[in-house]
């Protein structure tokens, strides 16, 4: 198998494979890109199908993380790194040291934080023998509450900020009250988003596979419950995909209502040209690496040593900002808006 004529390769500076018999350890290490900083992405811990998935996975995944740091301004590169096997079963200390010290290879080019699969006390537990981990450290938020390094309310924020630059931008509406958002995924990012958009004055529509949450959803945020299929017929304002990638593809767009799509989903259309169908159609799109980037700006001051709550938080807020630009760039060239934050994001990367 060839990395370099890889369809996802793309000028990445370096990808180390990283093997320990003893713990079973089978990892793939990928540094995009370091012109603005190290590079700083999450360690995804996935049973992969084959070799081949996870090394996908890696080079687009790496690659994305740079664009993101650029776009929130942050003074790092784009890394990732995946674990072939099941964190159920295969996630000892054992592995997750011997992981730490590929880490440790690697010198600082890349910094390892929390992704799906892996947690916070895993970080802990990588950070036993290394350096280049972030994600572990007890901290307080902007409300005052004790924290462990879960990067969620921060990104949950930025996507409200996001859903407000929207709403601004499409609907030339200042506030929230009233309109419709439908949200796929109560997890982390979206059971918090709903409670800052239930706090701006909207209505939710929300779909989960988790019975509990949304129990918990209909309850504490008069949320209405819908299945997962028919999240997107409903009559919504808003779609915020906050569950899993490609949700917006050609079966979707046919049944989505929303103006708007803004969530914290990673990868949310099913492929580039996508974006141009969106549009095509009139849809306000909010880049997907752009709304979501609240979680690296908060690991970001956690593994520089900076972590004040206010700065953070009005980091985060720069989101609205920047998404704000995005849609009136993408209005002026008559662009996807996807194109526009992939333009700008190279245009910092120079
Ligand atoms: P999570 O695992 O905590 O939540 C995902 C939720 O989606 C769960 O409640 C799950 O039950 C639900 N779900 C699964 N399948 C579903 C389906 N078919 N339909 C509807 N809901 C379904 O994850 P999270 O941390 O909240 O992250 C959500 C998304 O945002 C992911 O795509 C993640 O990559 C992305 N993201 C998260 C962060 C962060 O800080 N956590 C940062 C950037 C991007």
């Amino acid at each position: 198998m060839s990395v370099f004529s890889h369809p996802e390769f793309d000028h990445h500076e370096h990808i180390s494979f990283v093997h320990d018999e003893a713990s079973g350890l089978r990892a793939i290490l990928a540094v995009h890109n370091t012109r603005l900083g190290p590079a700083l992405g999450g360690t995804r811990f996935y049973p992969y199908g084959t070799d081949e998935e996870a090394i996908r996975d890696v080079l687009r995944l790496s690659r994305g993380m740079t664009y993101k740091s650029a776009m929130a301004r942050l003074p790092l590169g784009g890394g990732k790194s995946v674990i072939i096997g099941d964190p159920k079963t295969d996630k000892t200390p054992a592995l997750l040291h011997a992981f730490g010290r590929g880490l440790n290879a690697l010198g600082g080019r890349y910094i390892a934080a929390e992704d799906s699969g892996t947690s916070v006390p895993d970080m802990k537990c990588i950070h036993e023998v290394t350096e280049y981990v972030t994600g572990y450290h007890d901290k307080v938020d902007a409300e005052g509450q004790a924290r462990t390094g879960d990067p969620s309310p921060a990104t949950a924020y930025g996507c409200y900020m996001g859903i407000r630059a929207a709403a601004q931008h499409h609907l030339g509406r200042d506030s929230l009250n009233g309109l419709t958002v439908g949200i796929q995924g109560l997890g982390s990012v979206g059971y918090r988003l709903g409670r800052l958009l239930v706090g701006g004055g909207a209505r939710l529509i929300v779909a989960d596979v988790n019975e509990s949450v949304l129990a918990e959803a209909r309850e504490e945020l008069g949320a209405e419950v819908v299945s997962t299929e028919d999240i997107y017929d409903q009559p919504m304002d808003v779609f915020a995909p906050c569950a899993l990638g490609a949700t917006v593809n050609p079966d979707t767009l046919q049944r989505l209502q929303a103006g708007i799509i803004a969530g914290a989903a990673n990868n949310q259309l099913d492929r580039a040209e996508t974006g141009q169908v969106l549009h095509e159609r009139g849809i306000c799109y909010a880049p997907d690496y752009v709304i979501n980037a609240g979680g690296v700006i908060d690991v970001y001051y956690e593994q520089s040593g900076q972590y004040e709550p206010e700065k953070v938080h009005r980091h985060v807020e720069g989101i609205h900002k920047t998404l704000t630009e995005i849609f009136e760039r993408a209005q002026r060239e008559n662009k996807p808006t996807s194109e526009i934050a992939d333009t700008i994001a190279r245009e910092r990367l120079l």
